[in-house]
């Protein structure tokens, strides 16, 4: 049977969804990029903002109206909105089979092979344990979410059954295969209950995977070909590992849920440790994955949390080159009062001292981070504080968003969505125009230096890739400031920029070599040629022309030496220099 496998939203769904394409693939089923072309169709759905629900309920319309023309098909919706709409999606869409949350994933094969039965599951099929919420419709469809239980016991996690899904996935050789890049999940969930957010309730309580299998992870993904990671975790900072506290049967570290936000103060350590305790911070898996598996050249994390953000991890990324110098940290408002009401836990002198440490402890670090505007009694002034610590940062660019009240959130309850759309879309507009400028200047800073660029391929894959919404946020969308209407932001900006097809309707050369961008932002004609696309160990997009004498193919992920020689706001132009093209991973 075909599948066809379509994610919305964040890095976690990314993992999730290639942590079920190995699931199903191991099981017989094979994958299609055509909807048309499948038996089985799964959307990997996200609730973070409407926009992204909207997205998946017009996919899901037109499945329906396939169903109704008399197509066999299945169609899975599986992730947030599963979770959070379970059973009342099955009775308002005849055409979904099955629901699957995030924190049943595991589970899927079952659901789809019940779908191909038209067998009824009566039972959940967690029957060892509580969280698990298994709900037909009546007519053999079914809905299983677990995650709305929060677990509040360390061992009760530790029956966490999903490990076996990250522990389970595919490391097949990646011999020629493009994607050298792999994500690995440190934690899941979240408890830090952001008034806004529904992550909390949609993927459960923060749970702490063990550091030995993290490890193992990026080294049997190092083995298979994978030389850059990013460690994902809703908080990755917060990661606390308590050895000792969860064990299986057979004594083996399984996950546990996070100690709380008291264990990040140095008493809190301090307390643990001389309980006796071994524990392994974030710094400390930082380091070990450094050290243990140097084959990975590029370790990376996101998000990070404001708070807690402690000197040992940047003295950990200071000391370590293979950890980029690369930090996604949300702010979300530059406004003391709106930060209280979304229960950030932060003020805006706290967050700005971070960025003072991070920046004097790392001087080449790149920054980036989200912003919401429009979230409800937001004043004039509150946005012009908001606007002011944009411009006080280098952020390198800001995900902006519009701020979108979700059912089941604390916010949605207790405060009004007072800020009318029509503001919301202006303060969206205005910072977005701020950030552009302060990107512009962040990269014309990059101009006149040498940086290595992992080369991901010729530009016009990132140009094929933006257009089919497929790029996420550790690669070119990652250069665009963002906004809720974040993927058209993107094109704009390609196209702006030349990298997209659509740039060259009018017959004018379309790349930013073609375009002959310079560093004081003139264009001027220059002669045709293949782009490359590559980034920095920063995150910054970099286009430089194929060096003579190698295609790019035979340089896609090699690092390279780049000159920067031009800069726009979004992205870097160099010249490869040097050794073209050593082997990333041979170069030492
Ligand atoms: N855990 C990360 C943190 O705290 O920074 C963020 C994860 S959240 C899935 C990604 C971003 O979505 C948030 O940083 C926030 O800017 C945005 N977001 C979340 N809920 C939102 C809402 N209700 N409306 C608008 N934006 C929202
Ligand atoms: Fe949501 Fe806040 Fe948790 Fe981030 S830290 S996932 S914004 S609740």
């Amino acid at each position: 049977m075909k599948v066809y496998l379509e994610t919305f939203g964040c890095q976690m769904n990314e993992l999730d969804s290639e942590l079920v394409r190995g699931h199903l693939h191991s099981l017989g089923y094979s994958f299609t990029g055509d909807p048309n072309d499948a038996q089985v169709i799964l959307y990997n759905t996200c609730s973070v903002r409407e926009q992204a629900e909207s997205k998946a309920y017009s996919r899901i319309g037109i499945v329906g109206k396939r169903k109704a023309a008399g197509e066999e098909l299945i169609l899975g919706v599986l992730g947030c909105m599963a979770e959070r709409d379970g059973i009342d999606m099955l009775r308002r869409y005849p055409q979904v089979d099955l629901l699957c949350g995030p924190g049943e994933l595991d589970k899927l094969p079952l659901l789809i092979d019940n779908v191909r039965r038209t067998e009824r599951i009566s039972t959940s099929p967690r029957t060892d344990r509580a969280p698990a919420r298994s709900v037909t419709s009546g007519d053999g469809r079914v809905a299983l979410a677990g995650n709305k239980s929060r677990r509040s016991a360390t061992l009760g996690a530790a029956e966490d059954s999903l490990e076996a899904l990250d522990l389970g996935r595919a490391f097949e050789p990646r011999e020629g295969s493009n994607d050298r890049s792999a994500y690995v999940r440190i934690t899941r969930g979240c408890n830090k209950f952001c008034t806004y957010c529904v992550v909390p309730y949609t993927r459960g309580a923060e749970v702490h995977r063990p550091p030995d299998h993290i490890v193992e992870e990026c080294r049997r993904l190092a083995d298979s070909g994978v030389l850059e990671v990013t460690l994902i975790g809703q908080t990755v900072n917060h990661y606390l590992y308590v050895h000792g506290a969860a064990v299986d049967a057979s004594g083996g570290e399984t996950p546990q849920v996070g100690p709380g936000a008291a264990a990040f103060t140095r008493t809190g350590l301090d307390r643990l440790r001389s309980d006796g305790q071994r524990v392994t911070t974030f710094a400390e898996l930082l380091y070990r994955i450094h050290e243990e598996v140097p084959e990975i050249k590029r370790l990376r994390f996101v998000t990070s949390y404001p708070r807690d953000f402690g000197d040992d991890i940047l003295d950990v990324m200071a000391a370590c080159p293979r950890i980029c110098r690369y930090l996604h940290v949300p702010a979300q408002s530059g406004s003391n009062r709106i930060l209280k009401l979304m229960n950030r836990g932060y003020t805006v002198e706290e967050y700005l001292e971070f960025v003072q440490r991070a920046t004097r402890k790392l001087p080449d670090v790149c920054l980036a981070g989200d912003i919401i505007v429009g979230f409800p009694t937001e004043t004039d002034e509150d946005f012009e504080a908001t606007v002011q610590l944009v411009r006080s940062v280098p952020f390198k660019n800001n995900f902006i968003f519009k701020y979108s009240p979700r059912p089941g959130t604390t916010a949605i309850d207790r405060y009004p969505d007072d800020v009318p759309t029509e503001v919301k879309k202006l303060r969206n507009n205005h910072l977005l125009a701020v950030q552009s400028e302060v990107s512009t200047a962040v990269h014309r800073s990059w101009v006149g230096k040498t940086v290595e660029v992992l080369v991901e391929g010729p530009s016009k894959a990132a140009a094929d890739a933006a257009e089919a919404d497929a790029i996420d946020a550790r690669s070119t969308v990652s250069a665009v400031h963002g906004s809720t209407d974040q993927q058209p932001a993107t094109r704009v900006e390609l196209r702006i920029l030349g990298v997209s097809q659509g740039a060259s309707s009018n017959g004018a050369a379309s790349s930013p070599r073609q375009r002959g961008l310079q560093s004081d932002g003139r264009t001027a004609p220059l002669p045709a040629g293949t782009q490359l696309v590559g980034r920095t160990g920063g995150d910054l997009i970099t286009f430089f022309d194929c060096p003579a004498g190698r295609t790019p193919e035979s340089l896609r992920g090699t690092v390279l030496p780049i000159l920067i020689t031009g800069s726009a706001s979004l992205l870097l132009q160099g010249t490869a220099v040097g050794p073209q093209g050593t082997a990333f991973g041979t170069d030492g």
